[in-house]
C-alpha cells in the first residue's frame, strides 16, 4: 500500500515506519508544517497530536483516502463529524486508542470481571510528554464497566504506555494490568488495522477489538 504516515519522526512514527516498510509497504512520511497531498495514496496513518489530527484526517478523506488513527483525545463531537465526512465520501476510518493487542484483551478481561466484582478504579501511567490525560485507553475501558469509573493518571519520565484496573470486593483484590515496553507494540494492531480497512464500512470504526474476532 502507498501510505502517508502523519508524525513520522515522533516516537510512535519512528517505529512504526520502517516496520511498515518491512511489511512491503511504501511509507511518504509527514511531519508538522509539511504541505501535503494526499491523492494517489491508499491510506493515511496518523500518530501526531489532539490538535492536529483532526485537520490531517479531514483532509484525507475529504479526498476518498481512508484512515487508520491511533492519535488520542479526539471527543466523541470530532468522531461524529468525521463519520459523517467519511460516509460522505464513501470510505473507511479506523480510530484505536490502543493499538498493543494485550491492551485489548486487558479491555476485555476488566469488563468480564466488572459482572462480578462492580467496584473498580483505573490507574493509568504514561510517559511525561503525553499530550492527554485521561488516556483514550482509560475512558475506553471505564466506558465498558458500569457506573463511574474513577480514573487516576500519572506521567513520569521512564515510563511508555501502563494501565491497572483495580476492583475490589470484601477481603480481596484483583488487578488487571499491562505494560507496554517499547512503541514496537502497537505494529502488529496497525497492521492488521491496514489488512482489515477494506472490509470495514465507510464511516468511523473505533477500537481494535472490532478487528480481532471480525
Ligand atoms: P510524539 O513523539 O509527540 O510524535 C508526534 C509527531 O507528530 C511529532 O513528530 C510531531 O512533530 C508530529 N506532528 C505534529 N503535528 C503534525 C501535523 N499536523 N502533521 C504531521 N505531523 C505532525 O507523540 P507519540 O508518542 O508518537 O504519540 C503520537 C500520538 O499517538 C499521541 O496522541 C499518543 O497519545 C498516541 N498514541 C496512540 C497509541 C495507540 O495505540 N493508539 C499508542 C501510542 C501513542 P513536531 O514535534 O514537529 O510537532
Amino acid at each position: 500500500m502507498r501510505i502517508l504516515l502523519f508524525g513520522a519522526r515522533g516516537k510512535v512514527g519512528s517505529v512504526l515506519a520502517p516496520k511498515l516498510e518491512e511489511a512491503g509497504h511504501e511509507v511518504h512520511a509527514v511531519e508538522s508544517g509539511d504541505s501535503v497531498d494526499p491523492a494517489g495514496h491508499d491510506v493515511a496513518v496518523d500518530f501526531t497530536r489532539p490538535d492536529a489530527v483532526r485537520a490531517n484526517v479531514e483532509a484525507c478523506l475529504g479526498a476518498g483516502v481512508p484512515c487508520v488513527v491511533g492519535t488520542t483525545g479526539l471527543g466523541d463531537d470530532v468522531l461524529a463529524d468525521l463519520d459523517a465526512l467519511a460516509r460522505e465520501r464513501g470510505v473507511q476510518c479506523f480510530v484505536a486508542p490502543n493499538f498493543a493487542v494485550g491492551a485489548v484483551l486487558m479491555m476485555r478481561l476488566a469488563a468480564e470481571a466488572a459482572r462480578s466484582l462492580q467496584k473498580a478504579e483505573i490507574v493509568e501511567l504514561h510517559h511525561e510528554a503525553k499530550a492527554d490525560a485521561p488516556s483514550g485507553t482509560a475512558k475506553a475501558t471505564a466506558a465498558l464497566l458500569p457506573g463511574e469509573v474513577p480514573i487516576h493518571s500519572v506521567r513520569l519520565p521512564g515510563l511508555v504506555a501502563h494501565q491497572e484496573v483495580l476492583f475490589g470486593g470484601p477481603g480481596q483484590l484483583l488487578t488487571i494490568r499491562h505494560d507496554t515496553f517499547s512503541r514496537e507494540a502497537f505494529v502488529p494492531g496497525v497492521l492488521l488495522a491496514l489488512e482489515r480497512l477494506g472490509e470495514l464500512s465507510p464511516g468511523v470504526t473505533v477500537g481494535l477489538d472490532r478487528l480481532l474476532d471480525a
